[in-house]
């Protein structure tokens, strides 16, 4: 049994991620919200090895950004699934939108300095950087 099952909106990628996550951090900085389409990304860290391509793995797209580190989509739909190096890297990001069901806070938010002025961080106890 898999800890988690993800898939894109699609459904053309679908993945499982064979061990529980490290730790879950929510990302405000610009380039997540550019690329989440959303407030930013909340990333659930986990070894690259515990990543498996169920299907799509001929749809998925890496974009190297000048600043930061290689983000995965979904050609079809743009659902962006990976950061933090995936595949190349020993840790990734799973992007916690992207999994079936997951129950878990964050433990902390990142670059809040980049937190909108329409965007409204949660009280929920997290550690704030
Ligand atoms: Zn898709
Ligand atoms: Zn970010």
């Amino acid at each position: 049994m898999p800890a988690f099952t993800g898939r894109c909106l699609c459904g053309g990628v679908q993945f499982e991620v064979t061990e529980p996550f490290e730790r879950v951090t929510y990302c405000h900085c610009a380039n997540c919200k550019k690329l989440s389409g959303g407030a930013g990304t909340v990333n659930a860290r986990s070894r690259t090895d515990a990543i498996r391509i169920l299907e799509g793995e001929d749809l998925l797209r890496t974009y190297q950004p000048p600043e930061g580190t290689l983000k995965t989509f979904c050609s079809v739909c743009g659902s962006n699934l990976f950061g933090g190096g995936w595949p190349e890297s020993e840790h990734s990001s799973v992007r916690v939108t992207t999994l079936d069901e997951f129950d878990s806070k964050p433990t902390a938010h990142i670059f809040t300095r980049s937190v909108a002025a329409w965007e409204t961080l949660p009280d929920d106890g997290a550690r704030r950087y």
